[in-house]
């Protein structure tokens, strides 16, 4: 909050947020960051990538500030790739927004940039779009067991999951949102080598290796906090971050356990 205001002026034209923070799943401040950028940047719009609420966690475009007064983002930005195509076989996204004078910008800006997506992927997210609502909530409840699950596990330092509230910005997830995704990151015991981490990783049956989500198969990748990017909260062990699919919750839990146990 601190670093934003200091770099907002009023010539500023674009503040883009993410909620919550890649990998690390820090839920943000949203509404006091929107009102720091309101009153120091009122020109500037402001943009939110809401893949990972998908639309159906929070409402980006009204939320309840700290003094009850609604808040919103101009406009959101979805990765269709991830939930609205919910296979894991499509690359595409969206942009929403709300005022009809920045909707018309966008879309000539949009059409003079020639932009455009193949019918058959637009077929494939359509076909989607009615289940979003019901995988989404399964993945929703299969990642919160999970992450309850992974707390207290040997070879686990800290899970990483914004409803858990031992997790960066709990408070402002239970503030903003009634659902969570499908996303859990375990920040591993700082004793072990990344190796070993890596080993972990790949030994798991039901996950599969991969950065994106939202599809129906399970997958872990590790990643390196250090030097990721600019984090105020430090971790100290490797993450490994996890997309729960549409697999049997107790499959991957019985997985993650056979996993965690040979690290010991
Ligand atoms: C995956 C992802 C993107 C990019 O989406 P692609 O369609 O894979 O390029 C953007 N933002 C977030 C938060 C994502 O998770």
């Amino acid at each position: 909050m601190a670093s934003l205001a200091a770099a907002l002026t009023p010539e500023v034209k674009l503040v883009w947020l993410e909620a919550p923070g890649s990998v690390t799943l820090e839920f943000p401040d949203l509404t006091g960051l929107i009102a720091c950028i309101r009153a120091k940047a009122p020109q500037a719009v402001i943009a939110l990538d809401n893949t990972w609420g998908a639309g159906l966690a929070f409402n980006p475009f009204e939320m309840p500030g700290e003094d009850g007064a609604l808040l919103g983002v101009d406009l959101t930005v979805h990765a269709l790739t991830k939930y609205p195509s919910g296979g894991g076989d499509v690359l595409m996204g969206s942009i929403a927004c709300r005022d009809k004078a920045l909707y018309e910008r966008l879309a000539w800006t949009h059409s003079r940039l020639g932009l455009g997506v193949a019918a058959n992927d637009v077929e494939l997210v359509l076909r989607a779009m009615p289940s979003l609502n019901l995988r989404y909530a399964a993945q929703d409840a299969a990642a919160r067991r999970i992450a309850q699950w992974a707390q207290g596990q040997g070879g686990v330092r800290r899970v990483l999951h914004p409803a858990l509230a031992e997790s960066p910005g709990h408070a402002h997830w239970a503030r903003l949102c009634t659902a969570a995704a499908g996303l859990v990151t375990l920040e591993m015991d700082p004793a072990l080598a990344p190796e070993r981490v890596d080993a972990f990783v790949d030994g798991l049956q039901c996950f599969r290796i991969g950065w994106s989500w939202g599809g129906p198969v399970s997958l872990a990748v590790p990643y390196q906090a250090k030097g990721m990017r600019k984090l105020s909260t430090p971790y100290e062990g490797v993450l490994v971050r996890l997309c729960i699919g549409l697999e049997s919750v107790d499959d991957l839990i019985a997985d993650l356990e056979i996993g965690l146990s040979a690290l010991r």
